[in-house]
């Protein structure tokens, strides 16, 4: 995540929780099980043991200090699972963005140590009147809901943006309906798209809508008539839209559909 690229929605993110399964047609090629892992696997700052289907949480405490000292025989292995490792970051933070936060190898108490911290932390920026987000996304939608509502039931805080992913229509229908039950800030996050999604039943009830597509050497095609509809639907329902990229290439993005960029966010999102 950098807030220099233009087709990252995020500032900054903080993984005080890592690990992930592949769990739907859009995780083919995850960026973080794929790419992320194993590079931080031969930089030494996780343990080559570490694999998919694993998380590192709580129990075996968390992750890896990677600018700190490597331990001999192994990673220097630190908990960030802390206020302070949180504290300094503003802007629009992603909560956990190596895996998903709401996996079900993630225990209601490693997610509820989460957000105590975020809590904490949305608390001294609210002192500090400085409009920090921070932003969980997930495709475990049920989940996500079931926890956000029992933690929050008069609404989730408004430091706190939550967002579920889908691909296509019938994730949609299975994700939206438990995303749209949050009380608070929801967002959809359409990426990778791959094929057309119609939003009418929940576009009413959402914040924002981000799409994209997939981006790699064996990325999955991309009608931008998908990409058309979903964006005339959030303006015809005055829905900021962020299209993060229609090509292939993450690094040097194409952001372009009908001759403009679309960058909008919702009121109070400062990147
Ligand atoms: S849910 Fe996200 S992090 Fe997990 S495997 Fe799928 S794409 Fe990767």
């Amino acid at each position: 995540m950098a807030k220099n690229n233009p087709s990252d929605i995020l500032t900054g993110d903080w993984n005080p929780v890592v690990g992930c399964q592949r769990y739907s047609a859009g995780c083919r090629s995850c960026w973080w099980i794929d790419g992320i892992m194993p590079w931080q696997q031969r930089l030494g700052n996780l343990p080559a043991s570490l694999r998919e289907n694993e998380s590192l949480t709580m129990e075996n405490v968390t992750v890896v200090k990677p600018d700190g000292p490597k331990r001999k025989g192994g990673p220097q292995i630190v908990n960030r699972l802390t206020l302070e490792s949180l504290k300094g970051k503003s802007g629009i933070v992603g909560v956990v963005q190596h895996g998903d936060l709401f996996w079900d190898k993630v225990t209601d108490e490693v997610i509820h140590r989460v957000l105590d911290i975020v809590d904490q932390a949305s608390q001294i920026q609210a002192r500090m009147k400085d409009g920090t987000k921070y932003v969980l996304w997930s495709k475990r939608a049920e989940r996500m809901a079931r926890i956000m509502n029992e933690r929050y039931p008069d609404g989730v805080p408004r430091a706190i943006a939550c967002g579920v992913s889908i691909e296509n229509q019938k994730l949609a229908h299975e994700r939206l309906p438990h995303l749209t039950s949050i009380k608070g800030w929801k967002f959809v996050m359409i990426e990778p798209m791959l094929g057309p999604v119609n939003l009418a039943p929940w576009i009413d009830q959402v914040d924002w809508v981000v799409a994209g597509s997939e981006t790699g050497a064996d990325a999955r095609e991309l009608d931008l008539d998908w990409l058309r509809a979903v964006r005339d639907i959030s303006i015809a329902n005055q829905v900021p839209f962020f299209l993060k990229q229609v090509g292939t290439s993450h690094k040097n993005s194409n952001r372009q559909l009908d001759g403009r960029s679309w960058d909008e966010f919702p009121e109070g999102f400062r990147k």
